[in-house]
């Protein structure tokens, strides 16, 4: 939904910085000797990650309860620990966690700002990608309600994938394909959906929607437009009053197009979708 600049700490420097603080030496040793690797497989990552097929690096698989060894004597549990223990808990790694999770400026890249990063979500999860961990690329700031919505389920196809923040193709940002109607209810309501751009690709399309549905923006959207809305039919009908429905359609389309809104943020959408409301602008309900 909502663009984030690619982290510019590389995979080894992330690495690097999480294995500084492990105190065990024989485990340290372990940790150094696959730095290479770790460096290697992060590269494969964002090679993937800009032609939008994380999907098919294939996944840590194996039965409850035991804990593989993901390379040269180092287990997974061991990998997922740099994150939760080292990178999250201790400096110097903690550092590097702030700078990613500041740089959403406090607006959730998944929902489109709705809601405020609590925490970094691993986009490939740890618990079936140890070796990304702690790759800076794979860690994405996201609100509370995403990281709920977010389940851990691996997506088996490309349109499975949630639109990736740092990678993917700019049309998801940039373009609109996020709209909404008036529900002429009582009080009036919101309704959004999506309709990306006939020229985008099926799986294009195909991954918008499932992005929508995933994070469950629609409900979510509309919550935030039914305060929004209260507001807005309040000043229609006081202060606003005497003003034509052309008139108010005009207002509410410069707010539309405020440079302040990406394409798709809820309340582009929304007062998009009322200033073509011939029935909102003339009386809203
Ligand atoms: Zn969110």
């Amino acid at each position: 939904m909502k663009r984030l600049n690619l982290p510019e700490y590389t995979s080894i420097q992330s690495y690097n910085l999480c294995v500084a603080s492990v105190l065990d030496l024989s485990l340290k040793d372990r940790l150094n000797s696959i730095s290479g690797f770790i460096e290697q497989v992060s590269e494969t990552y964002i090679n993937l990650a800009r032609v939008g097929s994380v999907h098919s690096i294939p996944p840590l698989i194996h039965p409850r309860g035991e804990d593989p060894i993901v390379i040269s004597g180092v287990r997974k549990s061991e990998l997922v620990k740099l994150y939760g223990y080292y990178m999250v808990d201790r400096q110097p790694g903690r550092g590097l966690y702030d700078l990613i999770l500041v740089a959403a400026k406090e607006q959730c890249p998944f929902c489109g700002g709705i809601g405020r990063p609590k925490s970094l979500d691993h986009y490939l999860p740890k618990a079936n990608y140890p070796q990304y961990a702690v790759l800076p690329q794979n860690l994405v700031p996201c609100c509370r309600d995403c990281n709920t919505e977010k389940s851990n389920a691996l997506a088996a196809a490309e349109d499975e994938q949630a639109i990736h923040p740092y990678f993917d193709d700019d049309k998801f940002f940039s373009e609109q394909w996020v709209f909404a109607t008036v529900n002429p209810t009582r009080p009036c309501s919101l309704e959004y959906f999506t309709e990306p751009p006939n020229d985008w690709s099926d799986i294009e399309k195909s991954r918008a929607l499932n992005h929508f549905r995933d994070f469950n923006i629609g409900s979510r959207y509309s919550i935030q437009a039914a305060d929004e809305l209260s507001g807005l039919v309040d000043l229609r009908r006081g202060y606003l009053a005497n003003v034509s429905a052309e008139e108010f359609s005009s207002y509410l389309a410069s707010v539309s197009s405020s440079a302040s809104y990406f394409p798709n943020h809820w309340k582009k959408v929304m007062y998009q979708a009322l200033a073509k409301d011939s029935n909102f602008c003339g009386l809203p309900l």
